[in-house]
């Protein structure tokens, strides 16, 4: 078992290397496989499971696969294109997220940010305008972002629902669907998306139903 077992391509493997990452842990192993195969993906996982490596690496991989096409060009726009979205419940998850989306981007063109609810919105939107290829936000956030003109979604292909459970706990549903069934997003079936969750209730499986086009679901 190694990280080498998927070709994930040169940078990322530098990283996983810089990282001192040595061995995929169970939910990467099984994870990264289904997502470069372009598979939509329920995933019940954990926190400290490596659930964050395990959709950063094979989505980050895919975009510099895909190379700069129209998503990285449409960054000209005062407002911002990502092409992958990753929501998640927390200031303190999003960040962790970040941190590691920056380890696993590093020395190439993508350029990951960070948005949430509770700090000065005007700093995040200044960092906004220097590029944003992958968003980490929370989904209130997010909202406000699109409701300004900062963000929009039409190039999303890599969508993440991270710790979907908890973002239900919270009271994010409607967010949540204004952000994903808003007509510019790319539709399930075109986009990919990946949902994680330590739980799988109805609520859950519901969303799932909505999000993900014929999705394998794993469990570690
Ligand atoms: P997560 O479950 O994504 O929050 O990750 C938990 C912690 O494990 C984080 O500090 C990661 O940096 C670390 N981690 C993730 N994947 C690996 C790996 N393959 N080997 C060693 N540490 C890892």
């Amino acid at each position: 078992e190694s990280f080498h077992d998927v070709d994930l391509g040169e940078i990322i493997m530098g990283n996983i290397t810089l990282s001192r990452y040595t061995r995929p842990t169970p939910v990467q192993k099984y994870a990264i496989p289904i997502i470069k195969s372009k598979r939509d993906l329920m995933a019940c996982a954990q926190t400290g499971s490596g659930k964050t490596a395990a959709f950063l690496l094979p989505v980050l991989s895919q975009i510099y696969t895909e190379g700069p096409g129209e998503a990285l060009q449409a960054m000209k726009n005062s407002a911002q294109y990502p092409i992958s979205l990753i929501l998640a419940p927390t200031r303190e998850l999003a960040l962790q997220i970040y941190e590691e989306a920056r380890k696993v981007a590093y020395r190439s063109h993508v350029r990951p940010c960070v948005v949430y609810g509770g700090a000065d919105i005007g700093q995040q939107i200044r960092d906004l305008e220097r590029g944003c290829h992958l968003l980490v936000a929370t989904p209130g956030r997010l909202v406000d972002m699109m409701e300004r003109g900062k963000i929009g979604l039409d190039y999303c292909n890599y969508l993440v629902l991270d710790e979907a459970d908890r973002m239900l706990d919270m009271g994010f549903e409607p967010q949540i669907r204004r952000i994903v069934e808003q007509d510019t997003m790319p539709p399930k079936g075109l986009r990919r998306t990946m949902m994680f969750s330590a739980t799988f209730p109805k609520e859950i499986q519901i969303l799932a139903r909505d999000f993900l086009e014929e999705y394998i679901f794993l469990a570690v």
